[in-house]
């Protein structure tokens, strides 16, 4: 703890705003999972852009390392400082202020610290869509959403956090306010300097305020969940659902029949969907904004047309609210039956959509290499190319299991995915965990290029240490 430091904190930015007694800074120093924990010598909550730009400066002329944190959902250990003590964790739950909603331009303007959940709200009152939706929507916050690139259940349809911002207002390690929360749909002026902070996980500045795109309301929904014979075929019937509903297609999600397996084992009240077993499974949601009669006739008949192509062995229609839900429980309720069975190996990937079939069959043999007996739960966004590529003990074995195997499992899987050209985070992030092999397997230039980058915004190093570069 530096007393000097602390009380030009504390005369700058207040006493309310500063966190100093070890007891009530302790809760800040773990991440959702309870896998990191590190330490701090204060917790600091703006309420302003100014008071961040004033904390800023003085962290960097003191060269403390300051760790920007959102609502704390993130799953790489982003937002958990490191060992060192020195460490300043800066939260923006105090800016959660919608600075406004435009209903013309569809655009809303937030305070980094606003939740996801609010804002979705918010804008729904307002006639409107903020299309952004991931579980834990109710705890994150928008700053932490873009200071991610987040993904979530929308990104086929909508895109991910990227696609949705117009505008950012951050803070660079030297105080100084980058003032680019415009709502402008077009400005061709030079390099978009904005994308630099989305995705950057806090190592480039701190964002404080973001303008976002609207959506017009969707208020119909239909969903089919149909059997497919092998992943290949998935993919035909994507090429087929997409060209024919196009951008009414909301979700196209697969999960192969050992996770069907997995939910009618562990999670009670689920009844198998179809008579028979198939290879795999297809969940394929349409929205529109109104005339729910000729979105379920459109569903209708292109599943029709499936089955007569022999795209799909077997198809149920949801005829009603209650039977949509339950047909995407079969989905969603894949992790907490993953929960249930033990601990998991989980990778989430993306690959260049097309290999996702040829990727599962090497992937597979690369994994039964280190471990013949392991078991598979594979499932996900197969619309986006991404994949939840979940490894689990051998039947019998022990929880301890996955301690063994995890390095070389990690291992098979990452080199697979590099040999596809696809990413080894699809859409939470490098954090802490997955730094080293991110450094592994990105190109050396490109991380060269990120470190250059850093190195001119940041050039003392304070942000968030020990996360990505
Ligand atoms: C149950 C559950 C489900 C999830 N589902 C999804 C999903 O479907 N898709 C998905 O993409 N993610 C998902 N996540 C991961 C997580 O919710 C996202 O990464 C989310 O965007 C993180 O937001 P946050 O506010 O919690 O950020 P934090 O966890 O607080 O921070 C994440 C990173 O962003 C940085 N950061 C935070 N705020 C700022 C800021 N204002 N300025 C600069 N840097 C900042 C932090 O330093 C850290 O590096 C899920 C997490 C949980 C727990």
């Amino acid at each position: 703890m530096n007393e000097v430091f602390l009380d030009k904190l504390i005369h700058t930015l207040g006493k309310d705003s500063v966190i100093v007694d070890p007891a009530d800074i302790e809760p800040w120093l773990t991440d959702w999972r309870g896998v990191y924990k590190g330490g701090a010598q204060a917790v600091v909550r703006p309420t302003t852009t100014q008071q961040v730009a004033d904390c800023l400066r003085l962290c960097n002329e003191h060269r403390f390392p300051v760790v920007p944190r959102g609502g704390n959902t993130g799953l790489c250990g982003g937002a958990t400082p490191d060992s060192s003590p020195a460490n300043i964790v800066l939260s923006l739950d105090r800016m959660n202020r919608i600075r406004s909603i435009d209903t013309i331009a569809n655009t809303l303007v937030a305070d980094a610290g606003c939740i996801l959940g609010n804002l979705r709200r918010a804008a729904h009152e307002a006639g409107r869509l903020l299309p952004l939706s991931l579980a834990a929507e109710d705890s994150s916050q928008i700053g932490g959403n873009v200071a991610t690139n987040a993904g979530g259940v929308n990104v086929l349809r909508y895109g991910m956090a990227r696609e949705l911002v117009l505008g950012i207002e951050a803070v660079l390690p030297n105080g100084e306010i980058f003032n680019g929360l415009q709502t402008l749909r077009k400005d061709n002026t030079g390099y978009d300097l904005k994308q630099l902070f989305i995705g950057s996980e806090g190592t480039l500045g701190v964002i404080t305020g973001v303008a976002l795109k609207l959506h017009p309301l969707t208020r119909v929904r239909s969903v089919v969940l149909a059997a497919v014979g092998s992943p290949q075929r998935a993919l035909e019937l994507l090429r087929l659902v997409y060209g024919a509903c196009g951008p009414r297609l909301q979700a196209f999600e697969y999960f192969t029949d050992a996770c069907l397996d997995l939910v009618l084992t562990h999670v009670d009240g689920m009844q198998q969907p179809f008579a028979q077993r198939h290879d795999g499974y297809v969940l394929i949601e349409l929205a529109d904004t109104a005339n729910e009669e000729a979105l379920q006739g459109l569903l209708e008949e292109v599943i029709g047309q499936a089955l007569e192509d022999g795209l799909c062995e077997d198809a149920v229609v949801s005829a009603s609210l209650a039977q949509l839900e339950t047909l995407w429980r079969l989905r969603e309720e894949i992790s907490e039956a993953q929960r249930a069975d033990g601990p998991h190996l989980k990778h989430d990937i993306s690959l260049p959509i097309e290999c996702i079939p040829q990727f599962m069959e090497t992937a597979e043999q690369r994994v039964r290499a280190v471990s013949p007996d392991c078991r598979l739960f594979i499932f996900g966004h197969f619309g986006d190319g991404n994949l939840h590529y979940n490894v689990s003990r051998p039947a019998g074995a022990d929880s301890a299991w996955a301690k063994d195997w995890e390095g070389r499992i990690a291992e098979a899987v990452f080199e697979e995915v590099a040999h596809y050209g696809g990413s080894i985070s699809a859409e939470h992030g490098i954090g802490q965990l997955k730094r080293q092999a991110f450094h592994q397997l990105k190109d050396a230039m490109q991380i060269r290029l990120m470190l250059q980058i850093k190195q001119i915004l940041d050039p003392n190093s304070i942000m968030n240490p020990g996360k990505l570069l």
